[in-house]
């Protein structure tokens, strides 16, 4: 083959193994070549299936009739379950915890032969935005060694960059796939909430959180999602809506979409490449003949302080259950109970997590519940009744994905600055609606990504496909 086989697209590359062109087998020990290379330096990965990957691969190549995604290298977030993989969330508390049971999408992945070459890194119970909260270690960005990611999706936006993977799945409670996928160059969608079955994703913010793909293209993310979309039964919280054909319909040239977009005060304190970026991107929009239309978005900014509130109250009783009794580590040679259940989770969680737990346990109890909780609640269905409205004058709105650049390590110690990075993301996951990230380009100086984030209403992702195919091609020319 005259091209590394490493850098071509999923669809290009399901396509030349379904036709017989390539084996899944030679697919998958170039990726395995590449993990071995990149990965000691990178650190995508928690744990590399190259076992299991070189035996499903023999399996797919002796099929007769191959899946829509034979042969290709998956990566999966370590928080999404997968039947006999160890599965740690980035956690001392789930360090060997291996599952009885796969994850919906990861089922759904197999049945279409897609092939897991591993688990990625992510910041703990995915609560972050740079990876660095991983009790394990910390992953770097590929264009930048010195930069993170994003996060929480950190790893399975690395493996992607870095071509350890062909495409991956993230989960975005408050932006862990669009701004991995904004600090990486890639393609990153959270669904519409009910979109994508949750059943067998390790619980943070179970109201926010969706499973998403991260991939090098928009066709990808759109061939990803036809797979894992749809209902399902064992997620109380599915919907049962048909799945569109998205490949399909992104070809639809979006003629005709209104766009919001956001106007520059909004976005003053964003990196000025950044800014220059969307303004630019905007102007090239209204050239195509598009129409351009400024929304206000009054409660934005309470987006930030509403998510800090609920997500971290639904996590303090999520994370209830790691007790040392039902899952995972125990604190050793404690005999009373108390004291057991407290060495464990003092020992077992780092230090986010445990500011979560704590914030959360506060916004909930008695006495704080109304003014902490019950306003959050008040401010979230005020938030998504604003994007109703406002989707009333447009299609999409356009922001953004993220502040600032992939940041270099250490640079936000400060867990508020940290939480600052959500700004544009954390307003999707409250009001339960979809949205991508797609690459518009690099930095002239330092060559790192810039990313753009589309917003659609709720089940519409076919007008974020469309757009955001639109704005690859003329990024790619
Ligand atoms: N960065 C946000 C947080 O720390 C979002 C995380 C996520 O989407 N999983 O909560």
């Amino acid at each position: 083959m005259s091209f590394p086989l490493t850098k071509l697209t999923l669809g290009e590359l399901c396509e030349l193994v379904r036709r017989g062109e390539i084996k899944a087998s030679e697919v998958i020990e170039a990726y395995l070549n590449n993990i071995k290379e990149k990965d000691p330096e990178i650190r995508a990965f928690i744990t590399i299936t190259e076992d299991e990957a070189r035996k499903r691969a023999k399996i797919v190549d002796d099929k007769e009739k191959k899946g829509k995604l034979a042969g290709a290298p998956i990566a999966i977030k370590d928080n999404i379950l997968t039947k006999g993989i160890r599965t740690t969330c980035a956690s001392r508390i789930l360090e060997n915890y291996i599952p009885p049971y796969n994850a919906t999408v990861v089922e759904r992945l197999l049945a279409e032969d897609a092939i897991i070459v591993g688990k990625t890194n992510l910041d703990e119970f995915a609560m972050g935005s740079s990876t660095e909260n991983s009790a394990f270690f910390p992953t770097r960005n590929p264009y930048d060694l010195n930069r993170v990611p994003g996060g929480s999706s950190g790893g399975s936006a690395a493996a992607v960059a870095a071509q350890e993977a062909v495409a991956s799945l993230g989960s975005d409670t408050g932006g862990s796939i669009r701004q991995p996928a904004a600090f990486c160059g890639l393609v990153g969608l959270k669904p519409t909430y009910g979109r994508v079955s949750r059943y067998g994703l390790v619980a943070f913010a179970s109201s926010l959180d969706q499973i998403g793909p991260l991939t090098r293209s928009v066709e990808d993310a759109a061939l990803l999602m036809e797979v894992i979309a749809g209902y399902d039964p064992r997620d109380s919280t599915s919907v049962n809506i048909p799945v569109p054909p998205y490949t399909e319909a992104l070809k639809m040239p979006p003629n005709g979409l209104k766009i919001g977009y956001l106007r520059e005060e909004k976005i003053k304190e964003v990196a000025p490449e950044i800014k220059s970026a969307y303004f630019n991107l905007l102007s090239f929009l209204d050239k195509e003949g598009l129409t351009l239309k400024a929304v206000d978005l009054k409660l934005w900014d309470y987006a930030l302080p509403c998510y800090y509130i609920i997500a971290p109250s639904e996590a303090s009783s999520n994370l209830a259950r790691y007790d040392g009794v039902r899952y995972g580590f125990r604190y050793p040679g404690e005999n009373n109970l108390k004291g057991m259940y407290s060495l464990t989770r003092t020992t077992g969680f780092g230090a986010e997590v445990k500011r979560r737990i704590l914030l959360g346990t506060f916004a909930l109890s008695a006495g704080y519940y109304e003014a902490y909780y019950g306003r959050a609640r008040l401010v979230r269905r005020l938030l998504t009744q604003e994007f109703r409205q406002t989707f009333e004058s447009v299609d999409v709105i356009l922001t953004p994905t993220t502040p600032e650049l992939p940041f270099p390590f250490g640079a936000k110690a400060d867990p508020i600055v940290m939480y600052l990075s959500d700004y544009f993301t954390v307003a999707v996951n409250l009001a339960g609606l979809p949205a991508i990230s797609v690459p518009i380009g690099l930095t002239q100086e330092k060559n790192l990504p810039l990313g753009l984030q589309i917003i659609a209403p709720p089940f519409e992702e076919i007008r974020l496909f469309r757009l955001a195919f639109f704005i690859e091609k003329k990024v790619k020319s």
